[in-house]
């Protein structure tokens, strides 16, 4: 249910209902708007039509119920688009927020070789995988703590946050303490452990859509990671599973205009993952932008042929220097500035 609250309702009218809520045993998460607050009511589905009387309490508009089966991912709940904050760049508001960086974590060389390179080109946020889900349990499975120290001096120097992924609920204590977002990937979109897990950071997470995932199902393990309390989930369309093979995956660019209809959080495309061939990221980024997404994920490497995985879709640094300016017609055009 949303509690719609007066514009003038003061602090002791919320705090009353947050009360009633917790009493009601349902679960208060507070959204404040720009004009008034809003309160989401969430829990067991049966029932909550007794959340109904909180409509005679003082400082209270009104009570409707949320049609959707995910509640607080929902437009329903909030009509401003979420802007998270990480240092000083804003995912989701009006600036791009272009994310970029190896797949892999490999070495120190290599890592700042490419932090550097990204920043000097202009992106936000750095990227690089220390725990790494791979296919075969015969292929590099990635630097783990070493990785994430690497990435922790590659923020030091260039002063880019940085996303790695996390993979088991057993790495989210340490990951945490090194990362500014944490990314859950495909194959993990339903690991439900995993997201309530990170739904107790206070770290934003970026949720990937699972390869066979629906939007439907996608909002719906965002709907984990935000019913434990964490507010900050950005989405990230990567691809999906189709019967093509030409591409690695099918870039799902429609996901965008409907994600924008049915949830506030920010959207974020990976064309490296979408297309699995290098030449073919540049113009899906571009895309991403002209059809709103509020920002993109490029694989970057220094040495993209000899990278120890997923080379075939990395750009090198100078295809990466080209794409930012190759991005900013598309940029304008959407009305954003990059
Ligand atoms: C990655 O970002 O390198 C990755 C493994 O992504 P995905 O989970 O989308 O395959
Ligand atoms: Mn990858």
């Amino acid at each position: 249910m949303v509690i719609v609250m007066k514009a003038g309702a003061g602090q002791a009218q919320i705090d009353a209902v947050l009360a009633r809520i917790k009493e009601l045993e349902y679960t208060p998460h507070v959204i404040s708007g720009v004009e008034r607050t809003v309160i989401g009511a969430v829990g067991d589905e049966r029932g909550k039509s007794v959340l109904q009387t909180l409509e005679t309490l003082e400082g209270v508009e009104s009570v409707v119920p949320i049609l959707k089966p995910y509640k607080l991912a929902s437009a329903e709940i909030k009509k401003e688009r979420t802007v998270i904050r990480v240092g000083n760049v804003e995912i989701g508001g009006d600036k791009l927020c272009i994310m970029a960086g190896p797949c892999s974590v490999e070495g120190e060389g290599q890592m700042l070789e490419v932090a550097h390179a990204v920043k000097a080109a202009g992106a936000h946020i750095l990227r690089g995988g220390a725990y790494k889900p791979r296919t075969s349990p015969y292929t590099f499975q990635g630097m783990e703590e070493k990785g994430l120290k690497l990435l922790a001096k590659a923020r030091e120097e260039t002063g880019l946050p940085f996303i790695t992924e996390v993979m088991d609920t057993s790495q989210v204590d340490m990951v945490e303490d090194y990362a500014d977002i944490l990314q859950i990937g495909t194959r993990n979109v339903q690991n439900f452990a995993l997201l309530k897990r990170v739904g107790k950071c206070r770290k934003p997470v970026f949720l990937k859509r699972g390869l066979a995932s629906t939007i439907n199902e996608w909002l719906m393990s965002a709907e984990y990671i935000l019913s434990e309390g964490n507010p900050e989930v950005i989405l990230c369309e990567r691809g999906i599973r189709t019967f093509e093979t030409a591409t690695r995956n099918t870039m799902d660019l429609s996901a965008v205009p409907v994600l924008r209809e049915l949830t506030h959080l920010p959207i974020i495309i990976d064309p490296s993952h979408g297309t699995g061939v290098r030449r073919w990221v540049p113009p899906m980024a571009c895309a991403s932008v002209a059809v709103g997404a509020d920002g993109v994920m490029v694989e970057v490497h220094n040495d993209p042929d000899h990278a120890w995985s997923d080379g075939p879709q990395s750009l090198d640094l100078p295809m990466f220097a080209e794409l930012m300016t190759r991005l900013k017609p598309f940029a304008d055009a959407a009305g954003r500035s990059l």
